[in-house]
């Protein structure tokens, strides 16, 4: 047989076709006014995207390089930060701070949890500037609840900037940035947004800007306020990745064109895309024996996969690829070998997830016969699951951050 090469990976993700074709038109100076009529059309889409009426600053280079802008354009040497970290993207927060000199407290959670709102409470100081944390963290399928970490910072009246990765969460997770009071959120192009790696941006609330005019790490390519300066007049301060921008504005187009034109509407078409999905995945892995690696806190950016006793989580990467050309993530770090993670950001849809489970099914009842399941068990629960889904119906009884109200108590115990 024949195989099709197929990425279900947490980013880079599948290509959408009609931003490879923009990529590949884009034969343009960038001090041109074709160029500033691009840029200028492309960053207002983003704000769209985002939901926010912040400024958003797009910048070349791969999601970290945003992170870093963060943290570098928003502390000074010394200053108390606080990272809120589950997982290996968490502690890419805690490195970046340390190397720029922040005094980093930190709230950790074992791999595949969250962290309790309590212990939150108290480790944010007075002299707390800002609290770094993911919407979703990549590495263990877990979403985190930012509408209570936002509101535990309002209540307390504290002076910290809430800093979000929602590089996974975007197009994946309902955020609310503007309501909610996060102050900067980060984006990549790899991701929900469906074009190649190469891109980040980055939202950023007023009280941000204000707190750049007296910070003084050492920042220079990654300029916030200089890229803002040039963002007014189309362009941006150095030679920008003019491609991708061009993909960039294809794929607004094409998630406009999902939403009937608007493209607010289109993100949440995105988003209940993955909520399905991801709902369909967790429910055929469930059927064939499996167990998900956070029960208790998954989200809908990646879905992450125990290995059954004694199986290496290699084994379900290693199949797919050689039988179907079917490409996953196994666990990063220390996860490795016990976990595998499918994605569920951006083009994938209802055919490619019943694929994906109809392989993963044929690597189960060939491989692992212990589990007991046979062909159609994943197959039947994901079909059900699709059938009966009505994404409106289960809206009452969610959470602020998008998850069901039984998954997420941080909000509801916030509210106490
Ligand atoms: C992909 C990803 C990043 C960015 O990684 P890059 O390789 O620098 O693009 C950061 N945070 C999360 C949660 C991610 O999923």
């Amino acid at each position: 047989m024949i195989r099709k090469t197929r990425l279900f990976t947490p980013g880079p993700t599948p290509l959408l076709p009609a931003a490879q074709f923009a990529m590949a038109a884009a034969d343009i100076h960038h001090r041109t006014a074709e160029f500033r009529a691009l840029y200028t059309r492309v960053l207002a889409q983003l704000k769209d995207f985002v939901g926010t009426t912040n400024d958003v600053i797009l910048l070349s280079s791969s999601g970290t390089g945003a992170m870093e802008a963060s943290v570098s354009n928003l502390t000074s040497p010394g200053d108390r930060v606080l990272v809120l970290t589950a997982g290996k993207f968490g502690e890419r927060w805690s490195g970046i701070a340390k190397a720029f000199g922040c005094h980093v407290d930190v709230v950790s959670a074992p791999y595949g949890q969250t962290f309790s709102l309590d212990e939150v409470k108290a480790s944010l100081h007075l002299e707390t500037r800002a609290v770094f944390m993911q919407a979703t963290e990549t590495s263990t399928g877990v979403r985190h609840c930012v509408p209570a970490i936002a509101k535990l910072l309002k209540d307390t009246h504290s002076e910290a900037l809430l800093i979000v990765d929602a590089i996974t969460g975007l197009g994946t997770t309902h955020i609310d940035m503007d309501t909610w009071g996060v102050d900067v959120l980060v984006g990549g192009s790899q991701k929900a947004v469906m074009i190649p790696p190469g891109l980040s941006y980055l939202a950023i609330s007023p009280r941000a800007w204000d707190r750049m005019e007296a910070t003084y790490n050492p920042r220079y390519y990654f300029d916030l306020r200089k890229e803002r300066k040039n963002a007014k007049n189309g362009e941006s301060a150095y030679t920008p990745a003019v491609a991708l921008i061009a993909a960039l504005g294809a794929a607004f187009d094409w998630i406009a064109a999902q939403g009937d034109g608007s493209l607010v509407e289109g993100r949440k078409r995105l988003i209940e895309n993955a909520e399905t999905i991801s709902a369909m995945t967790r429910a055929a892995v469930l059927a064939l024996g499996l167990k998900l690696f956070a029960p208790d806190a998954f989200g809908t950016a990646a879905t992450a996969v125990l290995a059954p006793e004694g199986v290496d989580s290699g084994l379900f990467v290693k199949e797919l690829k050689s039988r179907f050309a079917a490409i996953i993530t196994n666990g990063q770090g220390e996860m490795k070998g016990q976990i595998f993670r499918i994605a569920h950001l951006g083009f994938f849809d209802y055919m490619d997830t019943i694929a994906l489970i109809g392989a993963i099914e044929q690597v189960v009842v060939k491989s692992i016969p212990q589990l007991g399941a046979k062909f159609g068990d994943g197959l039947i629960a994901a079909q059900q699951l699709y059938a009966d889904r009505s994404p409106t119906a289960a809206a009452d009884n969610k959470c602020l951050c998008g998850r069901e109200s039984t998954h997420c108590s941080l909000l509801h115990s916030a509210a106490k």
